[in-house]
């Protein structure tokens, strides 16, 4: 028998958005003996980062305590994971301690890579450059922003894999219409730098967020990328297959380079290079085809998904009551249908509402309202007000 202080029913390696839903959501269905294994003290709701940067929240509202949100009845292991072995149904956590499982669920997000771009880490340091994508940086993001009142700000969006990788662009139209509106946005040159063709894969959401890059007068460059930063002399190359520039900044707000957290592209759960390090499951299950008892989800998941908060609210839902029944001695039935969603903020009070599945359709959650994609007040209201109530008090608690 393992030692019981080690052996767990359930271990969830993550508890942000994923970890601590998908725990809260088996607890409900009855299941106990749970572990979430989490190093960081503070879950952060990341989607208000991009409201921090574009100066329509404050950074406070976006953090609190793990120890609040964990949900009652899982234990909670502040440690990191380092390995897990799927053959011998053991994970090893940086602390040396071994945990051992019946079930595993493998969801401690994407990884920020920030030195692929040469340059970047140093140029972090620096007084003119942030990014939303971390915490602290977000609201260095913000002043940056406000005080700006002529001059070039450059934003970047990096390829694919990426979190919720539209989220890139928000600050960008929230930060226009904050210089519109105080007059000096003719005095500010805008670069946008985009991977694709354009600023989104789907025409019809790409349409509505083009015809506010020209309203604000935004320099799109597509088929681009961040490739250098030079800090000192203040300058960035960007580029692609059409050729490189080198564009000089004031204000640069850069979204780096994501992929697989390290330690898991060369573990057995990883597909293989294809997978590009994340974990394999069964886009529709999140059971893993080869070790039955290992499950993931959310940003770590090779899924076929945009990968997103808004798409975890399904598969959390999905997961949870696949692996209740496999516990039970049933088959896992129930399938994730690939939804996602992006909600730009365009302005300060609108927003784009992009749900699409993992074919590139559209996919509104309101059936009779087809075009909610387009620009409108009430998706800011829910986006910006509603949407972390929901996170705080439903979404982690595993109610939705
Ligand atoms: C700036 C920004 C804006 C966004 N905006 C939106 C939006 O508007 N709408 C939307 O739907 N989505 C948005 N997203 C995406 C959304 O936040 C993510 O998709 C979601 O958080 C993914 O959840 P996750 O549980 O997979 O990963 P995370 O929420 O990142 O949680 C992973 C957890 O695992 C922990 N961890 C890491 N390594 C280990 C380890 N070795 N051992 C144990 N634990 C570990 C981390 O500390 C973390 O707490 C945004 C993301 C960012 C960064």
């Amino acid at each position: 028998m393992p030692d019981s202080s080690t052996h767990y029913r359930v271990v969830v390696i993550g508890g942000g958005n994923g970890g601590v839903s998908v725990a809260a959501r088996l607890r409900r269905l009855g299941v106990d003996d749970i572990a979430l294994v989490e190093p960081r003290t503070d879950h952060l709701y990341k989607p208000l980062f991009s409201h921090v940067a574009g100066g329509t929240a404050r950074a406070s509202i976006t953090v609190r305590p793990q120890r609040d949100v964990t949900p009652a009845g899982v234990t909670w292991i502040q440690d990191g994971v380092t390995r897990v072995d799927p053959e011998a149904n053991r994970v090893l956590l940086g602390s040396g301690r071994e945990l051992t499982y019946e079930h595993v669920i493998v969801c401690p997000g994407i990884q920020l890579d920030w030195d692929r771009v040469p340059g970047l880490v140093d140029a972090l340091k620096t007084p003119a450059v942030a990014s939303h994508y971390e915490f602290e940086l977000a609201a260095k993001a913000s002043l940056l922003l406000r005080d700006l009142r002529s001059g070039t700000v450059i934003f970047t969006q990096p390829d694919d894999p990426a979190s919720c990788a539209g989220a890139a662009q928000k600050p960008m139209y929230q930060a226009c219409a904050y210089w519109r509106a105080t007059g000096v946005l003719d005095d500010i040159r805008v670069v946008m730098v985009v991977h694709g063709e354009r600023p989104f894969g789907i025409p019809d959401i790409s349409g509505e967020l083009e015809r506010r890059i020209a309203d604000y007068g935004i320099e799109l460059r597509t088929r681009s990328e961040l490739l250098e930063v030079d800090a000192e002399a203040q300058y960035v190359v960007i580029g692609g297959p059409d050729g490189t520039e080198r564009l000089s900044y004031d204000v640069l707000n850069a979204v780096p380079p994501q992929s697989a957290p390290d330690w898991l592209k060369p573990s057995a759960l990883a597909a293989d290079l294809s997978g590009g390090g994340f974990v394999e499951v069964d886009p529709r299950t999140l059971r893993h085809p080869r070790f039955a008892n290992v499950w993931s989800l959310g940003d770590a998941a090779a899924t076929t998904n945009s990968k997103c908060g808004g798409a975890l609210r399904k598969q959390t839902y999905v997961l949870a009551k696949n692996l209740a029944a496999v516990l039970r001695g049933e088959d896992p039935r129930w399938e994730y249908d690939g939804y996602a969603v992006c909600p730009f903020t365009v302005s300060r009070s609108t927003v784009v509402w992009a749900e699409f599945d993992d074919r590139g359709r559209l996919a509104p959650t309101i059936p009779f309202w087809k075009t909610m994609y387009r620009e409108n007040r009430l998706s800011w209201i829910f986006d910006r007000h509603v949407l972390p109530w929901v996170y705080w008090n439903l979404i982690l608690t595993g109610r939705v």
